[in-house]
């Protein structure tokens, strides 16, 4: 790895291409406290080097790569995971992937041979959503090709999860 030129100045010509309103609206990032991603995002947590990151989304190596490349996508704002989702979240979706496949690409990756996509619950161990992209997926251990079988019970492809959210409805369910 070249320490010299640091890994998010050589994606800062993605920006102009990967400009965009979709997760925040144009507002300051919602955050949630306690959340190991939002600290992530917020550059208060250093463990996880940042790869690449704009108003909208920050892209990171996992810390268990399941292959050569394991990138984690996230929404600047603090959304729960996929399940929780609505119609109308798809095209948020639909950005993560396309930053995560400009990222790969320009670290020689190949979405066509990779594994992306969510954990679904309880299969998920922290509660900001994130999309996993994974490379090459012909070199995954055994193990880990358990964890990210393609629509398993516990882990959703990217495009499965598309036609997921198309099936639901519109109105986003209040929180409390
Ligand atoms: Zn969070
Ligand atoms: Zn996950």
């Amino acid at each position: 790895m070249d320490a010299g030129t640091s890994d998010c100045q050589r994606m800062e010509d993605l920006n102009e291409k990967l400009t965009s309103t979709v997760i925040t609206e144009g507002q300051e990032a919602k955050r949630k406290e306690g959340c190991i991603f939002c600290s992530i995002a917020t550059g208060t947590d250093t463990k996880n080097k940042i790869i690449y990151q704009n108003s909208e989304v920050v892209v990171f190596h996992d810390i268990r790569p399941a292959s050569k490349e394991h990138l984690l996508v996230i929404p600047s704002n603090h959304i729960g995971p996929v399940k929780g989702l609505v119609k109308e979240d798809k095209p948020k979706l639909e950005y993560l992937f396309e930053v995560g496949k400009a990222v790969l690409e320009k670290r020689g990756g190949d979405i066509s041979q990779s594994r992306c996509g969510f954990h679904w619950p309880p299969f998920h161990s922290i509660e900001h959503l994130h999309l996993h992209i994974i490379f090459p997926a012909t070199e995954m251990t055994f193990l880990k090709r358990q964890i990210y079988r393609p629509n398993s019970l516990w882990f959703a492809t990217y495009d499965w999860t598309l036609e997921w959210l198309e099936k639901q409805s519109n109105k986003k369910v209040t929180e409390s």
